[in-house]
C-alpha cells in the first residue's frame, strides 16, 4: 500500500499568537490538499489559537517538543496531556536544535517517543548527521544509533504509525539541500534499519520525511523518491511557498 505523504512545517521560535493566526489564515487556502497530511508544528503558546484558526481546514497541529513526565514540578515544561487537550496530533521530538542547544540525548528522545505513543500523539522523530560525520563516512552508523535508541521499547504496531524525519544538520537553515540521491540513500537506510529492528511490514508502513532547506523548487524531486514520504520544512513553512511545497505535484 502506498504511504500517504506527510508535509509538516516546523515554525521553530517564530510567530507570536496573533501573527500565528494571521499566518494560518493566509496559508489555509494554499495548503488545501486532501491527498497529503498537512501539519503545522508551532510554538507551545501558539497551539491553542492555531488549533482554533485551523478548524474546518485540512491543517493538523503539532508541537515542537514535549516533556516525558505526566505532570508535576517541571517548571517550564509541557506535558503530553496538555498537548492532547489542546488538540495536538503530532510532536516533533529530538530536533537537532534541541539536541545541540538543550542537550537532549537519544535516551531523552526515547522517553519522549514512548510517552507520545502512550497519549496517541504521533512522534516525528528527527535524526541526522553533522557535516563532519558525513565527511568521515559515519553518517549511517550515527543515524542507525539515533533510530535504534530512539525507538527502544516501541512496539511494531506503534512504529508503523510513527514518522521519522531525516534532517542532515548541515542542511538545516543553511540553504544547502542534500542532493536527491543523498536524501534518498539515507531514508532508504533508515527504512532498512527499521526492517532489521522490526520487520518488512513495519518498514513499509513507517513514514520517513526529508528535512533541510526544502523549498518549492526542490520538493517535487525529493518527494518523488521511493523512500521519502514528505518533508519537515523550517524556513519555507512560514511563507506562501509552503502552499507550493504541499502541492508539489
Ligand atoms: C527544520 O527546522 O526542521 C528545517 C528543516 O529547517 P529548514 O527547512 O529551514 O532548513
Amino acid at each position: 500500500m502506498a504511504r500517504r505523504k506527510i508535509i509538516a512545517g516546523n515554525w521553530k521560535m517564530n510567530k507570536t499568537p496573533s501573527e500565528a493566526v494571521a499566518l494560518v489564515e493566509e496559508l489555509k487556502p494554499l495548503v488545501a490538499n486532501e491527498e497529503v497530511d498537512v501539519v503545522f508544528c508551532v510554538p507551545a503558546i501558539d497551539i491553542v489559537p492555531v488549533v482554533e484558526a485551523a478548524k474546518g481546514s485540512n491543517i493538523q497541529v503539532g508541537a515542537e517538543n514535549m516533556y516525558f513526565e505526566e505532570s508535576g514540578a517541571y517548571t517550564g515544561e509541557i506535558s503530553p496531556a496538555m498537548l492532547v487537550d489542546a488538540g495536538v496530533k503530532y510532536v516533533v521530538l529530538g530536533h537537532s536544535e534541541r539536541r545541540e542547544y538543550f542537550g537532549e540525548t537519544n535516551e531523552d528522545v526515547n522517553k519522549k517517543v514512548l510517552k507520545a505513543f502512550e497519549h496517541n500523539i504521533t512522534p516525528i522523530m528527527c535524526c541526522g548527521e553533522t557535516l563532519e560525520q558525513r565527511e568521515q563516512g559515519v553518517t549511517m552508523d550515527f543515524i542507525r544509533q539515533q533510530v535504534k535508541v530512539g525507538f527502544q521499547n516501541v512496539t511494531a504496531d506503534q512504529a508503523k504509525t510513527a514518522v521519522i524525519a531525516y534532517e542532515p544538520i548541515w542542511a538545516i537553515g543553511t540553504g544547502k539541500t542534500a542532493t536527491t540521491e543523498q536524501a534518498q540513500e539515507v531514508c532508504a537506510g533508515i527504512r532498512a534499519c527499521i526492517a532489521e529492528v522490526y520487520d518488512e511490514a513495519t518498514a513499509e508502513a513507517i513514514r520517513i520525511q526529508y528535512g533541510g532547506s526544502v523549498n518549492a523548487a526542490t520538493a517535487p524531486e525529493l518527494f518523488a523518491q521511493a523512500d521519502i514520504d514528505g518533508g519537515l520544512v523550517g524556513g519555507a513553512s512560514l511563507k506562501a511557498d509552503f502552499g507550493k511545497i504541499v502541492n508539489y505535484k
